[in-house]
């Protein structure tokens, strides 16, 4: 059965993550042959970190396996301040790759405490970015991963509260949870702009508004990736199946069978963030029901292809080839915001690359959309729409184009 391949634009990698790729690549190149050591996986994609491992780049979770005074990447995700004197203590050259739009949630988190806040960090509590975000703010930070949650929350002073978000979490989520904290506070202070990442409110409103159109929904991405799981459950929400496959050899023939199709996969109701209930004898909140089950296609099957922020585009290319191969059909691209994101390279490798005679500025980190040709993806567009509407302007970063203000571009590592 022939399909018609609906690709989301935007899909795939963010700014941040392609930041945070380039500076381990680039540090590989400015260091020719020295060890690379990197602080957590540099971005959950399981394809990302196994390439840099053929290429010699070692992964750890603990600063104490990375001999002294070597070189070691921080990731996208960021760290506390704790890893960061650590760092310093075992006389280690460290580079940031923090997205800065993480650092900026960070820099709120910092800012309030000081001003005597509580912070109420909306997140997944084992995420790294939660994890760093709550070391800027050990003593005056609690996470909350659902409206459970709140009634085992200690709080001082009721006016003095602030929410801060995960930069990647659903939108709807974060929603339901922020709207059950103002119901509890009402005082509570919201961050001046919305931390929730242009990247994660741009894929997730593509697939909200496409996926119900479409009969399947394939994710490329990880299963440690926060923003590519959330991407499969904004289309079971919106009653559509959805797969979430690191590659092509994900696939699975039957997913593309009609009958198959009428029942969704095995994704549970999402209840909360985390998979707990800290309410003693309490049942969690329902953040939203079962998915409706869809009606039995007609042909072609309509599929929509999205991938995660951290998901290559080579690998969204392979999907393609793959589903032409086995089913033959269409390629449209379906354009909901145009994305067009630049930030700057860390400070420390800018300094390391200066002191090997190598101007920084012709190593810029620039996000496009991708071209997509008959060679690579299997087929070419046939149709390029325009239906952009959900996604907005904001404080922080631009929605629509990605920007982010010069002040919050790059963190403050030692140069
Ligand atoms: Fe930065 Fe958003 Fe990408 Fe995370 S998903 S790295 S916060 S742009």
């Amino acid at each position: 059965m022939p399909l018609r391949l609906i690709l989301a634009n935007p899909r795939g990698f963010c700014a941040g993550v392609r930041m945070a790729i380039d500076v381990v690549d680039q540090t590989l190149d400015v260091l020719e042959g020295q060890s690379v050591y990197v602080y957590h996986e540099i971005v959950h994609n399981k394809h990302v970190v196994g390439r840099f491992r053929g290429q010699g780049v070692r992964f750890v979770d603990d600063l104490a396996e990375v001999p002294e005074g070597s070189i070691v990447v921080f990731s996208a995700h960021g760290v506390s301040p704790a890893v960061r004197a650590l760092a310093d203590q075992r006389r280690l050259t460290w580079i940031d790759a923090t997205c800065p739009l993480v650092t900026k949630v960070h820099a709120e988190a910092i800012r309030y405490s000081r001003q005597g806040y509580q912070i109420l960090l909306v997140g997944h509590r084992n995420h790294q970015e939660v994890v760093g975000t709550a070391g800027e703010a050990p003593d005056a930070t609690q996470v909350v991963e659902s409206p459970a949650d709140i009634p085992c929350l200690r709080i001082n002073d009721p006016d003095r509260l602030v929410y801060l978000t995960q930069t990647t979490l659903s939108t709807d989520d974060a929603g339901v949870i922020i709207d059950a904290l103002k119901r509890a506070f009402p005082n509570i202070k919201a961050p001046p702009g919305e931390d929730i990442c242009y990247a994660t409110t741009n894929r997730q409103a593509a697939v909200r508004q496409i996926a119900p159109e479409c009969d399947l929904v394939i994710v490329v991405g990880s299963k440690n990736s926060s923003n590519s799981v959330r991407l499969t459950e904004i289309a079971a929400n919106a009653g559509t199946p959805a797969y979430l496959i690191d590659d092509g050899s994900g696939l699975r023939d039957e997913w593309f069978v009609p009958n198959a199709m009428a029942r969704l996969p095995d994704v549970p109701p999402i209840v909360a963030l985390g998979d707990r209930c800290s309410t003693p004898g309490g049942t969690p909140t329902g953040l939203r029901g079962h998915a409706k089950q869809p009606a039995v296609p007609a042909e072609p099957i309509t599929v929509l292809l999205t991938a995660g922020a951290s998901a290559p585009e080579h690998l969204v290319a392979g999907v393609c080839r793959e589903l032409m191969a086995r089913f033959g059909g269409t390629i449209q691209t379906r354009d909901i915001v145009d994305e067009d994101v630049e930030f700057g390279i860390p400070a420390t490798l800018k300094r390391l690359m200066r002191e090997r005679g190598i101007d920084p500025a012709s190593r810029r980190i620039h996000v496009t959309t991708p071209v997509i040709t008959r060679e690579t993806y299997g087929a070419v567009p046939l149709t390029v729409s325009a239906s952009r509407g959900e996604a907005h302007a904001s404080n922080g970063a631009d929605r629509a184009s990605g920007r982010v203000p010069a002040n919050q571009r790059s963190r403050t590592d030692p140069a």
